[in-house]
């Protein structure tokens, strides 16, 4: 299968869904995750311009750890707006390269606002790029799929409807997720918390609810022809 995970920033598929994503590629799956802002505001002392070229260097080495295919979005952080078509047909014309099985993104009430976006970007986008007709930078078209939102940050107003277990995979999460060295200052600059730490109690807490050790839980973007039989998530 092909999936498609489209976040904000370059830490955000580690944080929510790198332990399911590990899991896809075992079971044979392409990933693809999209960040499609450079995450160039996540630093108190370190300057925008000079903190993306780091972060891009932070993500592909996550990303070499998982053997993920990595998409740039092009947007700055604070930057992507939903509601225009200009984003929306940036959104389009990756979604129709992909052309995925099933994506992850954003829950739509997430913490703050380039992760809300995204996620409304995605459902406008995932619909727009199923038309025949209707042209972007990319021709053809990409077939109409689930979409799965992935948890917000520590579970808040968050209630899973598919959990994976991610217990095998743990250990690699938490590899990936400081691979992201300036974000680990970064979260405790200016969130207060140990990032790994944090991580990894989530996927503890996950875990509680469905009986594994460490688990990600998921919600299905429950609408008209997005819905399935199948079971997507490994
Ligand atoms: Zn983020």
């Amino acid at each position: 299968m092909n999936v498609l995970v489209i976040t904000a920033h370059p830490d955000d598929m580690e944080i929510a869904c790198a332990g399911t994503l590990l899991k896809c590629k075992e079971r044979g799956d392409k990933v693809v995750v999209c960040h499609l802002s450079s995450g160039n505001q996540g630093h108190e002392v370190i300057m925008p311009d000079e903190l993306s070229v780091m972060r891009e260097n932070e993500c592909q080495k996550s990303a070499a750890i998982a053997g993920f295919d990595i998409i740039w979005g092009g947007f700055d952080d604070l930057e992507i707006y939903d509601g225009n078509r200009e984003s929306r047909d940036k959104v389009v014309d990756i979604i129709k390269k992909v052309d995925p099985d099933f994506i992850i993104t954003h829950d739509p009430n997430d913490y703050m606002p380039d992760h809300t976006a995204v996620s409304r970007l995605v459902f406008d986008a995932c619909f727009t790029a199923t038309l025949p007709h209707y042209k972007t930078n990319v021709e053809g078209k990409a077939r109409l799929v689930p979409i799965y939102y992935m948890d917000s940050l520590a579970g808040v107003n968050f209630n899973p409807t598919e959990y994976v277990d991610v217990t095998d995979y743990i250990d690699t999460k938490l590899k990936m997720l400081n691979c992201h060295e300036s974000q680990v200052v970064w979260m405790r600059d200016h969130d207060g918390i140990d990032f790994p730490d944090m991580v990894k109690t989530c996927s503890r807490y996950r875990g509680f609810q469905c009986g594994a050790q460490y688990a990600e839980g998921f919600r299905q973007c429950d609408v008209y022809l997005k819905l399935t039989t199948k079971r997507l998530l490994p």
